[in-house]
C-alpha cells in the first residue's frame, strides 16, 4: 500500500486536520499523481459536514485535482511520467452499462465511484480525495491538462468547469440566446465565462450587490440583484436557459417566471434541504422545463479543458495554504469567495 497524508475530518462536527492513510499501489492501468493543487468545492463542505447524510468517516475531500504523474502501470497508454494531469469528481465506473457506453459515466447505472467518499472497486475500501499529497487513479479517469492553462487556476475546471459546461452544451447554449446564471460562486463564475465564450447573452443573478462589477468583468452582459423585485420583473418571459448554481434552498418560482415559452432552468446547486416546491402554474402555462444536471462525462471533461485552453479560460482563484482550509469553509458559507479557493499542496505538512 501507498502511504499518503492529507487533511480530512473524522466526524460531522470535526474541523479538518492532518490525517495519514493508505492508498492502493498503482495497478497495470493506474496512474500515480503527485498532487500540486486542489480546488475547494462547496460539495466538499456539504460532505465533510454530512449535509447530504451519506458521509463515511474519516473523509478526505477534494475533487478538483491537478498534479504531476510520478508513476504509471505497465498497461497505461494515455499518460506518462511528468505529464500534468487532472482528476475530477469520479475515479471509476462500471464501464459496462449503457450510460458508460456513451461516455456518461456520471450517470453510470451501477453508480460511479466518487473521488472521495466513494466505494473503491478494487479494494472495497473508501476513496480519499485531493486534499492530499498523492492519488492513484485508473488512466481512463485521468485528464490531460493543456499546457496553455495555468495548473493552479485549471484545477477548479475539473468540477466547477465541467458541471457548468455540460448543461450549457446539453441545452445547446449559443449565439442569439439569453442565458441566466444564478449565484456567483465557484460554479457560477465558470458558468458566466463559459456561456459568454459560447456566444450567449449572459445575465447574472446574485444576492450580493457588491459582486456586480465582478459579474460584468467575468463576462455577464447584465447583473441583476435577485432581491430587487422590479429588476427581476423586467426580465419575465425572456430567458432561453437558466443555470441555477445556488447552494441553499430558495424560491425557484422567482426564476421560472423569467423563462420564455419552453425555456429550461437546470439546477446544479445541491442544497442540504429541498427548495420549496415551485408553483405548477409557472411550469404549465408556458410549457417550461425544470431540470437537473450532474458534473459531466470523462470525454466531455477533456473537451471542456480543450475548449478552455482554446478560449483562454481558467478559474479566478485565491490560493490558500492547507492549514487555512477551515477558515476557507467559513468564508464559503458567507459567499465570500473570489471565486474559488485552491489549496497549494506544497504547504501540506
Ligand atoms: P459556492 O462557491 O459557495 O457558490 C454558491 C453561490 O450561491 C454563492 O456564492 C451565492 O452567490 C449563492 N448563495 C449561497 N447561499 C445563498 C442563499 N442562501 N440564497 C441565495 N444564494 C445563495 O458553491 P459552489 O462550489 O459553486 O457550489 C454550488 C452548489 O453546487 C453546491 O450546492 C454544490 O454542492 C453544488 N455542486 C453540484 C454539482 C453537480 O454536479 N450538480 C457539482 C459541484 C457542485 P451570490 O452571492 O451571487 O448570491
Ligand atoms: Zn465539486
Amino acid at each position: 500500500m501507498l502511504q499518503s497524508k492529507g487533511y480530512g475530518a473524522t466526524s460531522a462536527d470535526d474541523a479538518l486536520h492532518h490525517l495519514d492513510f493508505q492508498r492502493r499501489d498503482p495497478g497495470p492501468h493506474d496512474v500515480q499523481i503527485q498532487i500540486q493543487y486542489c480546488g475547494v468545492c462547496h460539495s466538499d463542505l456539504h460532505t465533510v459536514r454530512n449535509e447530504w447524510g451519506n458521509t463515511v468517516y474519516p473523509v478526505v475531500p477534494g475533487h478538483e485535482i491537478v498534479g504531476r504523474v510520478v508513476a504509471v502501470g505497465n498497461h497505461v497508454t494515455r499518460h506518462k511520467v511528468d505529464d500534468i494531469v487532472g482528476v475530477g469528481c469520479m475515479v471509476d465506473s462500471c464501464q459496462r452499462c449503457d450510460a458508460c457506453g456513451i461516455g456518461l459515466e456520471q450517470y453510470c447505472e451501477n453508480g460511479f465511484v466518487g473521488t472521495y467518499n466513494g466505494e473503491e472497486m478494487h479494494t472495497g475500501g473508501m476513496t480519499y480525495g485531493g486534499y492530499s499529497d498523492s492519488i492513484v487513479v485508473h488512466e481512463k479517469f485521468v485528464l490531460r491538462v493543456p499546457d496553455k492553462l495555468d495548473p493552479a487556476a485549471a484545477a477548479p475546471l475539473l468540477c466547477a468547469g465541467i458541471t457548468t459546461y455540460s448543461p450549457l452544451r446539453h441545452w445547446k447554449v449559443g449565439p442569439g440566446q439569453k442565458v441566466g446564471v444564478v449565484g456567483l460562486g465557484g460554479l457560477g463564475h465558470m458558468g458566466i465565462k463559459l456561456a459568454h465564450a459560447m456566444g450567449a447573452q449572459v445575465v447574472l443573478f446574485t444576492t450580493s450587490p457588491n459582486k456586480r462589477e465582478d459579474g460584468l468583468r467575468l463576462g455577464a452582459d447584465e447583473v441583476v440583484v435577485s432581491k430587487d423585485a422590479e429588476a427581476m420583473a423586467r426580465h419575465e418571459n425572456s430567458f432561453d436557459f437558466i443555470l441555477n448554481t445556488v447552494a441553499a434552498p430558495h424560491s425557484l418560482d422567482a426564476f421560472l417566471v423569467l423563462l420564455k415559452r419552453e425555456g429550461t432552468m437546470t439546477l446544479v446547486g445541491a442544497p442540504a434541504t429541498p427548495h420549496p416546491s415551485p408553483q405548477v402554474f409557472n411550469l404549465i402555462m408556458k410549457r417550461r422545463h425544470l431540470a437537473g444536471s450532474l458534473i459531466g462525462g470523462i470525454a466531455e471533461t477533456q473537451e471542456m479543458l480543450d475548449f478552455c485552453a482554446e478560449h483562454g479560460i481558467v478559474s479566478d482563484i485565491e490560493m490558500i495554504r492547507m492549514d487555512q482550509i477551515n477558515e476557507a469553509y467559513e468564508r464559503m458559507l458567507k459567499s465570500d469567495v473570489k471565486y474559488r479557493f485552491v489549496i497549494d499542496m506544497a504547504t501540506l505538512d
